[in-house]
C-alpha cells in the first residue's frame, strides 16, 4: 500500500476540492502550542472485548498528528487542531507521557487495568508519529497487561511492527478508522483517501501474527440524509463482521468539532449530527451480525453532538452504554419518547438535496 499525502491521493481522485477546503479551515485555527510532553488526553473506563469486559484505560497520545489531516484530512475531524505543531515529537517526551497516563492510573484505580487502548489522533504505527524505539519502549511498559489496542491507518499495519506486543504476550487489536465500508461515501463524504479493500489487506496482515482489528464507524458523515446514514451504517457493520480478523465494530455518531467542513456546514444550517434514535436503530438491528458491536456517543444530547428532543438523550444514551456491555438488544424496547414520531419522519421524508429536515 502507497503512503497518505497530498500529492499520491489528489490527483485524479477528485479529493483536491475537498483538502483545499480543509486547508483553509485549519489555517483559520493560527497557531496554538501544546506541550510535547503532555498527553492529550488520559481516562479509565470499562470496555467489551473477547475475552470479556475489561477495566480500560485509553492514553490519546500527543504526537506529530496525522499525515492526510496536514494534506487537509476528513471532513468532520478538528484532531489535528490539538496535535504538536511542526511535525514530530521525541521518544524522551513521548515516553514521558506515557508516565504522565500510568501515573494518572495510580491515582484514580484500585487495581491496574488489563487493557489499554492507544490512539494518537492519527496512526500509531506511523514511525513519523511514533518512532520503532518508542513503540518498543510501549510494548514493553505495558507487557504486564491483558490486552492493547494501538490505532492505525491501514496503510501502515505491518506484522513486525505488531509483533512488537504479541512477542511480549499482548493480545493485541489495531484499531482502524474505517468510517464506512461503502467507498464512494468513505471518498466523497469523509474525504478519506482509501479503499474497503486496503481495510481487507491491513486485517489479514494483522490475522497473520494473530492479532485482530477493532473497525471503527462514522454514523452520518456530511452529505446524507438520515436514513441513507442509517442504511450506511446498517450495511458496514455487516460487511465488516464478515472481514476475518475484524471481531469488534465500533460504530459512533459525529459530532461537529471546530476547524472542519461539518462545523461549517453546521454553523450555515445545513449539517444536524444523527439522532440517538437512529444509532440504536443500528445496533438493535445488527446485534446478529458476528462481531461485537459497541457505540460511545461524544457529546449526546447537545447541538454539536447526536441528539433526540432534550427530554429522552440520557435515557437512550444510557441504553447504548448498556448494550456496549452486555450485546442484549432487548435494552432498547425499554426506551421510548415522543420524538420517536419526529424521528420517523425524518428518516422517511429527509434527502440528501435538503439537509437537515428538523433540528
Ligand atoms: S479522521 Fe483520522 S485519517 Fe482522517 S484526518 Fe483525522 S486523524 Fe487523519
Ligand atoms: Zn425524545
Amino acid at each position: 500500500m502507497s503512503e497518505p499525502s497530498a500529492e499520491v491521493y489528489e490527483q485524479g481522485r477528485g479529493m483536491d476540492a475537498h483538502n483545499k477546503v480543509m486547508r483553509e479551515l485549519r489555517d483559520e485555527k493560527g497557531a496554538k502550542d501544546y506541550a510535547p510532553d503532555e498527553p492529550t488526553r488520559v481516562w479509565l473506563d470499562e470496555d467489551n472485548t473477547p475475552d470479556g469486559v475489561y477495566q480500560s484505560l485509553t492514553i490519546i497520545l500527543n504526537t506529530g498528528g496525522c499525515r492526510w489531516a496536514r494534506a487537509g484530512g476528513c471532513t468532520m475531524c478538528g484532531y489535528v487542531a490539538e496535535s504538536v505543531e511542526g511535525g514530530t515529537v521525541a521518544h524522551e517526551d513521548l515516553m514521558t507521557q506515557v508516565d504522565a497516563c500510568l501515573e494518572h492510573e495510580q491515582e484514580e484505580a484500585d487495581e491496574e487495568s488489563g487493557l489499554i487502548k492507544i490512539y494518537t489522533s492519527g496512526s500509531f504505527l506511523d514511525e513519523r508519529e511514533v518512532p520503532a524505539e518508542t513503540r518498543q519502549a510501549i510494548a514493553e511498559t505495558f507487557a504486564d497487561r491483558e490486552r492493547i489496542v494501538v490505532e492505525s491507518l491501514p496503510d501502515f499495519v505491518d506484522q513486525t511492527k505488531i509483533e512488537d506486543f504479541t512477542e511480549v504476550g499482548l493480545e493485541t487489536d489495531v484499531a482502524v478508522g474505517l468510517e464506512t465500508a461503502t467507498d464512494r461515501v468513505r471518498h466523497d463524504c469523509v474525504n478519506k483517501y482509501f479503499d474497503f479493500s486496503d481495510f481487507e489487506a491491513a486485517c489479514a496482515e494483522a490475522r497473520e501474527v494473530d492479532a485482530g482489528v477493532k473497525a471503527y464507524l462514522l454514523m452520518k458523515p456530511p452529505f446524507l440524509s438520515e436514513s441513507e446514514a442509517v442504511g450506511d451504517m446498517k450495511k458496514s457493520v455487516r460487511e465488516c463482521a464478515e472481514v476475518e480478523g475484524c471481531h469488534t465494530v465500533s460504530m459512533n455518531p459525529t459530532n461537529v468539532q471546530r476547524y472542519t467542513m461539518v462545523d461549517q456546514l453546521h454553523f450555515r444550517g445545513g449539517y444536524r449530527p444523527p439522532w440517538l434514535w437512529s444509532v440504536a436503530e443500528v445496533l438493535e438491528s445488527t446485534a446478529d451480525a458476528d462481531a461485537i458491536v459497541v457505540s460511545d456517543p461524544v457529546g449526546h444530547g447537545s447541538d454539536r453532538g447526536p441528539h433526540n428532543c432534550g427530554e429522552c438523550d440520557d435515557l437512550v444514551q444510557e441504553a447504548i452504554k448498556d448494550f456496549d456491555l452486555r450485546q442484549d438488544p432487548s435494552v432498547f424496547s425499554e426506551v421510548s419518547c415522543d420524538c420517536e414520531a419526529t424521528w420517523d419522519a425524518v428518516v422517511e421524508r429527509e434527502t440528501s438535496y435538503n439537509l437537515p429536515l428538523a433540528e
